[in-house]
């Protein structure tokens, strides 16, 4: 019989916001033991994260630049080049909607996460990239318009704490998916979408 103690590893979601002005969903995961809090700079988000030593972060936000771009202005060389990455066309051959990661409110979540990303993988955390609109999809529970539809759909993961927060926002909630993911993932339950030299985002399997 396989043992029921073994340690399970600790994994981290984390739904990232464009500004540090607005709350970005923050989600510690172990085994079915969730906890949710929202977090705002990335020196609160690097300070809560790095006390934890995940085994994994899930981040929902582009961590890869499209193949030819080495950056986001719009006054260098690379920037009549691509807008979409493997991961980001073969999400959208799925019917999964998908925002030009090189354009608007985007480029700024995209230049947020690459930055958090690697800092976090200085302090030796692996990052992973996920949707949890994507995740939302595959496990055909609502997105974050029907807070209520959503929070339900999580029911059927029976975790631990994180539910029963009064008020837990839609970031909290988005940031759950994320964590769900990480643990996916490291469990070799997880699709990995994209080109490995390019980038890669992490999906549950269907
Ligand atoms: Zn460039």
């Amino acid at each position: 019989m396989k043992s029921q103690k073994k340690t399970q590893p600790v994994v981290v979601g984390l739904d990232l916001a464009g500004s540090p002005k607005r709350p970005s969903g923050f989600c510690w995961l172990k085994g079915r033991d969730a906890e949710t809090q929202e977090l705002y700079s990335d020196e609160e988000i690097l300070e809560t994260i790095s006390p934890i030593k995940p085994a994994l972060i899930a981040i929902d936000a582009p961590l890869t630049l499209p193949r030819g771009r080495h950056c986001l202005e719009d006054d260098c060389y690379c920037a009549g080049g691509n807008h979409f990455r493997e991961c980001d066309l073969e999400l959208r051959r799925m019917k999964i909607r998908v925002f030009p990661l090189t354009l608007g409110p985007m480029r700024m979540l995209t230049k947020r996460g690459m930055a958090l990303a690697s800092k976090f993988n200085k302090m030796g955390y692996k990052t992973i990239e996920t949707y949890p609109g994507a995740a939302q999809d595959i496990w055909k529970i609502p997105r974050q318009k029907d807070p209520k539809g959503l929070k339900k759909g999580l029911r059927q993961f029976k975790l631990n704490g994180a539910l029963g927060k009064r008020g837990l926002s839609v970031h909290e909630m988005d940031a759950i998916c994320c964590a769900l993911v990480a643990q996916l993932h490291l469990q070799k339950k997880s699709l990995a979408l994209g080109d490995p030299t390019e980038g890669l985002m992490i999906l549950p399997k269907p």
